[in-house]
């Protein structure tokens, strides 16, 4: 029955079972297990649907009810629990009664039950759970009598007195733990299992204390008023500062999760002897993608014990020796589960007295290698389809495997080891809390987060942290959990460092390791080594190809790189480039070699001495491009004539200016003089090229030199050069040298062909605003294009296109679709023209308080801004493809390699994304969800 208000009191006769959604008259805001409904995870969120779904198929769930996602929004709307509520709670009360036989807060066999938090979205650990709620002075009694062991009741009752005082009543662990330790210490106890139940009586009289010091009044008694303030509790966690950070972090928006539901569980005991158990498992090896059952449990325990870490569980295959009937049906569990979701799972279950119960199940958060594996293992399974196997995996995950590993061949022996419980190498400086790391992290410094075990409150501390290593707990800890779920190295359970926070150190056998100390971990094999460890790059395993050829099936859009070079080209290649989409010259300049012969072409008075310049630097490019077509044949390659500023390939004003005054003091100094090394030695640093300068001509020539570059710095100064003397504009002031690339690419190109390559070279123009632009340097092309088909004796068979980074471009695109054969988006420019901000402006300024208070949802450099910048591109699309059907467009600004972007291009019908290189695997994958999830809403407007 829903919570009513007033009138619908009068309807008392309407059931309002199997009502959904609000009306004037009523909400149905609870919703048992049996009746819940378990695709809606909206409305019961993910933990409450799951429990709904398993209650349904025939698992044995704890009976219990879910107070919906919609409950709490009211909530916190109104800051008062919607009226009739807690009428409602207790008529499901009441129904859990009947169906255990047990009484809430009364004598003989009471109920426990827990409150959970769940939103639509899994959050691990963010939001408030409380256990254990129902005990007072008198059930505890009950409880004892009915179990017959004051040791497990006085255990329940502190831990209760503590997570309730915690959660609802808002007093700081601290508080608690002190009095914890001190009777620990009082008796001479290290470990709390060796607490018996006067310890924990005399603890939880302590904690009872505490509870009056802290609020000023009693421990509440009425099991009714703890349900109250712990369903108010759970429902305020939303609003929490760890739910709400990690909801900025991993861009949870409203849409995804909007509150949380707060179920109502029968508490089950997996501490009540050693016929009882608790454990965490996975339906596969969340580290490798294995088939097979993956998990810990312990013993005679409470399940927060394996989550928090505060005892080292055992692996779940000792389990079938320990209880082999048990383990059987912790294997049949396991199968069923993966049956019905065809996901795989992460559960967790609590054995009681030799009963098995599943307390929650939710898809198993793998780091991205098991998701690769499982999803191409399950396909072949015949579990899921191949749309599914795609879908199932964020392609932002796929980056994971594009991180670094240590290497192999490393010879530096490892301090110490632990768990390996989330992949991939990181290195950093050490910290011992949270606020460190996040303070560090801030300054930009990489850091490893030590602790004995980390708490949900850390989670600030895991976004600013490289890596997570923690002393005590297992594969599931909390550490392990959340570092996986990040995607960020962790090492877990290394019980040889004993970490001491006060003093900032830990110790491991007689090595110190001070914070700041740099350490290395290694989350593949839980090696942790003191200092900074080599890292190899990374290799595409056999899975990730197929299932990003399962990609390449279902995308329209194809997948070029941004490369410049024949390594990078292989290198895209490798991740399944098809195509370079952006090949920038400019790059090609700068090797150290090549920079003199620019340089002259740049310091040249006239034409013909600049072409006698590039006359130099044309054979270099054009061997270049011959390389590059020939690495990447027969997939196109898109060049790019020469965009950035002149002065880019100068020193700086101020360099020149100390490096003549340098030169000059050296002429000085050695003028008239026996010059020898020795009366040299003290100016050598400071100098270029000292051997050559023992001479005092080579000297005074270097002097003019610098001087003649310094003129020429000055000369081609700019208040704004990224909008001034650049790209096509650069084409049109000096043409010769827009025609030796021309002459560079076409020479290669026939090169190629004479070879009896197939190739397909482009060549666009950057920064275009007129057609007028466009037609000129076509003209040059068509003057070299002619020249180089008579030298060589052939037809070249090419692309001509532009880019498009200007706004004018934008509008003008029917006009430039008259003599472009493509258009490439290049969304870096055209951000910033269409925001009129610089990104290096923006970014140090003003964009990340633009991101946290909601002025801007995203760096529009990083992601596609589809509202404005998308708006413009749909429309030169439109424009363009009105002139010429068929024009070929790509984007190849860095937007280009993130997901959502690539969706949008997706929905406007573009033929290629292009990015760099290691965002190819994510492009590729995140092409094919583009199809796949083309008929679902993308709101772009
Ligand atoms: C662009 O502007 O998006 C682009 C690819 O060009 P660049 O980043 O080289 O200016
Ligand atoms: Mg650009």
């Amino acid at each position: 029955m829903g919570a009513r208000t007033p009138q619908t009191m009068e309807f008392g006769h309407l059931s309002a079972y199997g009502y959904r959604g609000k009306t004037s008259m009523t909400t149905q805001y609870i919703f048992s297990f049996q009746q819940g409904d378990g695709k809606n995870k909206a409305l019961l969120g993910g933990k409450g649907a799951n429990l709904c779904e398993m209650t349904q198929i025939g698992l044995n769930v704890p009976p219990g009810f879910v107070i919906s996602t919609e409950a709490c929004l009211d909530y916190l709307q109104h800051h008062r629990l919607p009226d009739g509520l807690m009428n409602d709670v207790r008529h499901h009360m009441q129904e859990i009664e009947r169906t255990t036989g047990k009484t809430f807060g009364g004598k003989s066999q009471p109920l426990l039950v827990s409150v959970r938090s769940g939103s639509a979205i899994s959050m691990p650990g963010m939001m408030d759970t409380i256990l254990n709620l129902g005990l007072n002075r008198e059930t505890l009694q009950d409880l004892i009598e009915a179990t017959g062991d004051p040791r497990f009741g006085f255990d329940a009752y502190r831990r209760f007195i503590q997570l309730f005082g915690k959660v609802a009543l808002g007093i700081p662990d601290e508080k608690f733990d002190a009095h914890f330790e001190e009777v620990k210490r009082q008796a001479g106890i290290k470990a709390d299992v060796a607490l018996d139940a006067d310890h924990l009586k005399e603890i939880s009289e302590l904690f009872l204390q505490v509870v009056r010091e802290e609020t000023g009044r009693p421990f509440p008694e009425d099991v009714y008023e703890q349900l109250e303030l712990a369903i108010k509790a759970v429902f305020d966690s939303w609003m929490g500062r760890r739910a709400v950070d990690y909801r900025r972090e991993f861009r949870v928006t409203e849409k995804m999760a909007n509150g949380t539901a707060a179920n109502i569980v029968t508490m089950v005991f997996g501490n009540m002897g050693n016929d009882c158990a608790t454990g965490v498992g996975f339906t596969r090896n969340p580290g490798t993608g294995a088939n097979e059952m993956y998990g810990e449990y312990l013993v005679n325990a409470q399940g927060e014990d394996v989550v928090a870490g505060i005892r080292t569980p055992k692996p779940v295959h000792e389990l079938a020796k320990e209880m082999p009937d048990l383990y059987r049906q912790l294997s049949e569990l396991r199968n069923k589960l993966e049956q019905h979701y065809r996901e795989a799972q992460d559960f967790e279950y609590t054995i009681e007295r030799g009963v098995l119960y599943c307390l929650q199940t939710r898809n198993a958060k793998m780091n991205a290698a098991a998701m690769v594996r499982t999803s191409v293992e399950m396909v072949k399974e015949g579990l899921i389809s191949k749309e599914r196997a795609l879908l199932r995996i964020n392609p932002e995950l796929l980056e994971q495997l594009l991180h670094p590993q240590l290497d192999p061949h490393n010879k530096i022996p490892p301090l110490a080891q632990g768990l390996p419980a989330s992949p991939g190498a990181a290195c950093g400086k050490c910290v011992f809390d949270a606020d460190t790391a996040a303070m560090m992290g801030k300054a930009g410094e990489a850091v490893i987060l030590l602790r004995e075990e980390t708490k949900p409150e850390d989670i600030h501390g895991f976004f600013a942290a490289q890596g997570i290593l923690t002393s005590r707990g297992g594969k599931t800890s909390h550490a392990a959990v959340v570092a996986r779920g990040m995607g960020k190295a962790c090492v877990a359970g290394a019980e040889d460092i004993r970490v001491d926070v006060r003093s900032r150190r830990a110790q491991v056998g007689e090595v110190l390791i001070h914070e700041g100390d740099i350490i290395t971990i290694d989350g593949g094999t839980g090696l942790i080594y003191l200092g900074e460890i080599p890292t190899v790059a990374p290799t595409v395993s056999e899975e990730l190809q197929t299932l990003l050829g399962w990609a390449d099936e279902y995308a329209e859009l194809k997948v070029h790189a941004n490369a410049d070079t024949p390594e990078g080209a292989k290198k895209a290649l490798a991740y399944g480039a098809a195509g370079i989409g952006l090949c920038r010259t400019e790059r090609m300049f700068n090797a150290k070699e090549r920079l003199p012969l620019v340089i002259d072409m740049i310091l040249a008075e006239d034409p013909e001495s600049r072409a006698a310049a590039l006359e130099k630097l044309f054979p270099i490019q054009r061997e270049d491009f011959v390389k590059l077509f020939t690495a990447m044949a027969p997939f196109p390659v898109t060049v790019r004539l020469l965009d950035p500023p002149m002065h880019e390939f100068l020193p700086s004003e101020h360099q020149l200016e100390d490096e003549i005054q340098a030169l000059k003091k050296y002429e000085t100094m050695i003028k008239g003089q026996r010059v020898t090394l020795e009366t040299l030695s003290g100016h050598l640093t400071t100098l270029p090229a000292p051997f050559d300068l023992l001479n005092e001509e080579v000297i005074s020539k270097a002097i003019a030199k610098k001087e003649l570059m310094l003129k020429k710095v000055r000369d081609l100064y700019e208040v704004n050069p990224m909008l001034g003397h650049r790209g096509v504009r650069l084409g049109m002031s000096y043409p010769e040298i827009y025609k030796m690339q021309i002459r560079s690419v076409l020479e290669a190109a026939a090169l190629c062909a004479q070879q009896g390559l197939k190739i397909a070279p482009e060549i666009m123009v950057p920064q275009v605003i007129t057609a007028e632009e466009l037609k000129r340097v076509k003209e040059y092309v068509a003057e070299v294009r002619q020249e180089t088909e008579t030298r060589y004796g052939l037809t070249l068979d090419f692309k001509f296109g532009t880019m498009i980074e200007t706004v004018r471009a934008c509008t003008r695109a029917g006009q430039l679709a008259e003599l472009a054969e493509f258009f490439s988006f290049g969304t870096n420019d055209l951000t910033q023209a269409t925001f009129s901000f610089s990104r290096e402006d923006a970014e140090n300024k003003f964009l990340p308080l633009y991101n946290e208070v909601g002025l801007l949802e995203d760096n529009p450099f990083e992601v596609l801004d589809v509202k404005g910048v998308g708006q413009l591109m749909k429309m030169t699309a439109e424009f363009g493809r009105h002139t010429r059907p068929g024009l070929k467009i790509g984007i190849c600004g860095e937007q280009g390699g993130h997901p959502q972007s690539i969706r949008f291009c997706h929905h406007i019908k573009l033929d290629y994304v292009s990015c760099s290189a290691p965002r190819i695997p994510i492009a590729r994958l995140a092409a094919a969800h583009a199809k796949l999830l083309e008929h679902e809403f993308f709101n772009h407007s």
